[in-house]
């Protein structure tokens, strides 16, 4: 029998990092102390009072039959409870949110809702690379609006030609970002709203890092701006905020019809949230918060370590206000993937080669904050030893 892949698989960008990871696994067999700061995966436990609820929610027999498709009513009503105390954004539980199996499921389907082929979508380089997929298992075209460091790492959205604005349906923006670690402000937000009432575009915005910053800085969420809430959408995780990666639970709030929809291509694929991880999402969302500022400040000291031992060395970073990725300058001489293969060799850090994540991204590498400190200095005197 001859087995053959779609057209939809085999149009895939080649995945980049091979190389880099057939060289990981020669090191680890080579015996080398591997410090990997590859992936955006905490390291930290989910806090306590969550897997208890967990606990007591996975004996109840009435969370092991078929969740709602929506989500549960006290889960979106504990989604809407937080957006308010967060954000102070009134949202309604039963139009305004949908209970996604992790934010990626989300930001995967939502192209399904509204691209048909040959749509265009707007999409940044770099950026997390499941905006691009999602937009092209739909058959939608990829726009890519760079990410460059003399603009904050903001898309210039004035420059995108006419007769793509045309064809575009969607929009994908992240703030805080990974991997550059930018953050946007209100102006930014608002001049989004604009340009998609201007050209009829569905803004989807990523917001997997909001409740993680530092210095006492509090991310904004897209639905603050004016009319936002008439153009688009916001994705958020419980991944990163309280270190549940593994549970798979996230949400999308906003704009009813494109709310609705998403829940449609969901309710033909899925079938929602485990209730039992619902209700530890309501103990997470609806909690006591110190374990959050716990875990930020677990953060802030490692990328005090982190990017202040980098920059002793001569690296040019910018410190990261938010998220725990650190998007770093590669020397002179270098690529991003031979930076990345020089660090692995010489010191056994992986690093992410920033072209990784959309050809803009060359030029830089991403580290991710998610070992602790001691490694961290670790990390910083291996390759003060060894020099670039
Ligand atoms: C981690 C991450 C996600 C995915 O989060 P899940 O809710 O675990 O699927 C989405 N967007 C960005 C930018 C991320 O870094």
């Amino acid at each position: 029998m001859k087995i053959e892949k779609s057209e939809r698989l085999k149009s895939l960008p080649p995945y980049i990092f091979k190389e880099l990871d057939r060289l990981k696994t020669e090191e680890i067999k080579k015996g080398v102390d591997i410090i990997d700061l590859g992936v955006g995966d905490p390291d930290m436990p989910t806090p306590a009072h969550i897997i208890k609820a967990l606990e007591t929610a996975a004996n109840d027999p009435h969370n092991h039959q078929y969740p709602s498709y929506s989500g549960m009513d006290d889960f979106n009503k504990a989604v809407t409870g937080w957006y308010k105390h967060r954000f102070n954004v009134d949202l309604d539980p039963e139009k305004e949110v949908v209970t996604l199996i992790g934010s990626k499921e989300g930001i995967a389907h939502v192209p399904l809702a509204f691209i048909n082929p040959g749509d265009f979508a707007l999409v940044t380089s770099p950026g997390y690379p499941v905006y691009e997929i999602g937009v092209k298992f739909a058959g939608g075209q990829i726009y890519l609006l760079d990410l460059l460091k003399e603009n904050h790492f903001l898309p210039d959205l004035e420059i995108i030609p006419d007769d793509v604005l045309q064809q575009t349906k969607l929009m994908f923006i992240n703030y805080p970002n990974n991997p550059t670690s930018a953050v946007a402000d209100n102006e930014f937000f608002q001049k989004v709203v604009n340009f998609a009432e201007e050209n009829n575009i569905i803004v989807c915005h990523d917001a997997a890092y909001t409740e993680l910053a530092f210095d006492g800085y509090k991310p904004l969420s897209f639905m603050e701006a004016g009319g936002a809430r008439d153009v688009g959408i916001e994705f958020h995780s419980l991944s990163k905020t309280y270190n549940m990666t593994g549970w798979r639970i996230g949400f999308a709030v906003g704009k009813p019809e494109v709310i609705q929809a998403l829940g449609q291509v969901k309710s033909n694929i899925d079938s929602g949230v485990f209730q039992a991880v619902q209700v530890a999402g309501i103990a997470a969302l609806s909690g006591d918060q110190t374990c959050v500022e716990n875990i930020n400040a677990e953060y802030e000291k490692r990328r005090d370590v982190l990017v202040n031992g980098l920059i002793e060395l001569g690296l040019s970073i910018e410190k990261p206000k938010a998220t725990f990725y650190t998007w770093i300058e590669v020397p002179d001489g270098y690529t991003s993937s031979e930076f990345a293969s020089h660090l692995l060799l010489n010191t056994g850090i992986v690093a992410t080669p920033g072209n990784g994540f959309g050809s803009a991204g060359e030029g830089y590498i991403r580290m991710a904050l998610t070992v602790n400190t001691e490694r961290l200095k670790e990390a910083v005197d291996r390759i003060r030893s060894k020099g670039f």
